[in-house]
């Protein structure tokens, strides 16, 4: 467990894996790492951590960024040009939590996919795309796939659907993007490895800063040419780091030591589940990796009386989803423990109702 403070007042951060805060373990090898260059590719660590990655991901090369979000933006500028239109689905990150930058970086426009848990299908993506026409529609230029979906429920795409939406896709001329924000956590939880997953995606990014207990970091993965570009783009939005080895070190540590104990956040997630389930009023959906999604409506208390009497009466953080829907993450910073604690304050939080 780390020996760094949460702040004043919660004593279980369940608003997302982001708070996870590097344990002794990674600060040390932070402090440790050799370092270079970044910018003319002589930062050791950062060169070894990019191999790595390729490595995992089954991709000719990769950059060091420092975050999803531009990481998500240099693919769009990648993909498209002013005008063109992004196939996404409408509960995913790029479309509502990254205040606008697919409009904004790339020109580009979204047309919005739906369907349960984040997910769709062929069929939905081959009515999405719009035929060619030189007057009047938008370019149907690239998929956008998140996994785990996120606002989905952390729910992993299978193998099958993502043949068969890149299928679609290709067929229609259109590239593949991979929002890989928690691909780690759909390796851990179906034994399908990264590069299985990446095949069919021209570009693919992994964040270290969720489950994997890192400060600042992600990598983005593509062919050797779609890299040289993308260095263009990392630099104009100001991505382009120095002595980066000091944060490599980190996601380095990361994949040897919070790779595979994902499955505890998993464990923990439908041990929470389970708890929760038990409370009347709520409706909790079934967890997949490390997100709990419940419903608050049939509790007889408003959403915001319910997550505030639980932070400042019982320390216990969960986040708003929507209206009427809360999210709850596991991460290496919240323990088995602390998930019982977390569920018999909430059974006591609504005692006092
Ligand atoms: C967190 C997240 C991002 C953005 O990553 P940052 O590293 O926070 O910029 C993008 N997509 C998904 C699905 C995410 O969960």
């Amino acid at each position: 467990m780390p020996s760094y403070p949460l702040p004043p007042g919660i004593r279980v951060e369940l608003v997302s894996d982001t708070a996870t805060r590097p344990s002794p373990g990674m600060r040390r090898a932070m402090a440790e790492a050799v370092v270079g260059d970044e910018q003319k590719r002589e930062d050791p660590t950062t060169n070894r951590l990019l191999e790595r990655v390729c490595e995992l991901l089954g991709k000719e090369d990769a950059i060091f960024l420092p975050s999803g979000c531009m990481c998500n933006s240099i693919a769009y500028r990648l993909h498209c040009r002013p005008g063109d239109e992004i196939l996404i689905h409408d509960s995913y990150h790029a479309v509502n939590y990254e205040v606008g930058a697919p409009a904004a970086l790339a020109g580009a426009s979204v047309r919005l996919l739906s369907g349960p848990d984040g997910l769709f299908d062929a069929q939905q993506v081959r009515q999405a795309i719009r035929p060619p026409h030189i007057n009047h529609h938008p370019r149907s230029r690239v998929l956008s796939v998140e996994q785990t979906t996120n606002v989905g429920g952390g729910k992993v795409w299978s193998l099958d659907a993502l043949r068969a939406v890149t299928a679609e896709a290709r067929e229609h001329g259109l590239a593949c993007h991979m929002d890989g924000a928690r691909l780690w956590n759909a390796v851990v939880k179906s034994g399908v490895t990264a590069s299985e997953y990446c095949e069919r995606f021209d570009t693919v990014w992994v964040d270290f800063t969720k489950g994997m207990g890192c400060p600042v970091g992600s990598v983005f993965a593509a062919s050797a040419d779609l890299i040289r570009e993308a260095w263009r783009v990392k630099h104009q939005l100001g991505g382009a780091m120095r002595q980066s080895g000091i944060l490599a070190a980190a996601c380095l540590y990361a994949l040897d030591h919070n790779f595979e104990r994902l499955a505890e956040d998993h464990a923990n997630a439908e041990r929470l589940a389970a708890g929760l389930s038990d409370i009347a009023g709520l409706a909790v959906e079934a967890p997949e990796t490390n997100m709990v999604f419940f419903r608050v409506d049939g509790l007889g208390i408003e959403r915001g009386e319910f997550l505030s009497r639980l932070l400042s009466d019982h320390s216990v953080r969960l986040g708003p989803n929507g209206p009427v829907r809360i999210r709850a993450v596991t991460h290496l910073d919240v323990s088995r423990d602390d998930i019982d604690f977390a569920v018999r304050e909430t059974v006591d939080a609504l005692k006092s109702s």
